[in-house]
């Protein structure tokens, strides 16, 4: 079939499904693009504004950095900030945005983090946006890269300036879920190919990802950004995994 064909079936089958809440499957009204209902968007939680200066971990009991962030080597990631903390509500939003082929929920949730943008002004000087990549395999797996539409998405709202293509995913890293803190750092070394340096050179750039856990995979793009010449990279995502 061909794509605008198989397109348009798509959006003919998302617009005469019902829509239901990603997360308790209440019945939504057709119209509303939103993936929760009024009940599971209201349990959203909001970043805390105590959080990690750097990583942007959530500190319940306050001070400026976390214990992971407090006498770590420097990191290439200059600092790291997410819209949400990722808990059961987000968790289900976020499964059916990757894995039920619901790429219309890019919109709804780039404009949620567009929104909780203006709580962060220590993220305004970054004027460019990039998703970290996926490999190519996934990609042709998923359809889509996650990250990519809420680059976009979150870049038209926010007058940032997507860089698309700047990098590419080399190696098809094994699943970081199992791994340790260390482990995953060594899983994701050489993963990553800023395969055009003159789209990121002397410019400071927000990388864009759905979910955040230890940062070992943002951190590992940041230095691959910085040895191709960017001036700073920071990362802001959707979720952050306390
Ligand atoms: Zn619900
Ligand atoms: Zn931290």
């Amino acid at each position: 079939m061909k794509p605008g064909l198989l397109k348009a079936g798509k959006w003919l089958l998302n617009a005469l499904l019902p829509r239901t809440c990603a997360h308790c499957g209440l019945d939504l009204h057709y119209l509303d693009a939103a993936p929760l209902c009024p009940g599971c968007r209201a349990r959203l939680e909001p970043l805390p504004a105590l959080h990690c200066r750097a990583c942007g971990l959530p500190l319940p009991d306050g001070g400026a950095a976390c214990r992971d962030c407090r006498g770590v080597a420097p990191r290439a990631l200059a600092l790291a900030r997410s819209a949400f903390v990722f808990n059961p509500e987000l968790r289900s939003v976020v499964h059916a945005f990757k894995y039920k082929g619901r790429d219309d929920l890019a919109a709804p949730l780039a404009a949620e983090m567009a929104a909780a943008l203006d709580r962060f002004p220590e993220l305004s000087s970054y004027t460019f946006s990039a998703a970290v990549p996926l490999h190519p395999a996934k990609r042709r797996e998923r359809g889509f890269n996650q990250a990519e539409l809420l680059s976009a998405a979150l870049a038209a709202r926010r007058n940032l300036f997507h860089l698309a293509g700047a990098c590419e995913r080399v190696r098809n890293t094994p699943s970081q879920t199992a791994l340790s803190k260390a482990d995953r750092k060594a899983n994701m070394a050489g993963a990553f190919r800023a395969s055009r340096p003159e789209l990121v050179k002397g410019r400071n750039i927000l990388l864009i990802d759905d979910v955040a856990t230890t940062l070992a995979t943002l951190d590992e793009l940041a230095a691959e950004f910085k040895r191709a010449g960017a001036a700073s990279v920071a990362a802001y995502t959707l979720a952050r995994e306390p």
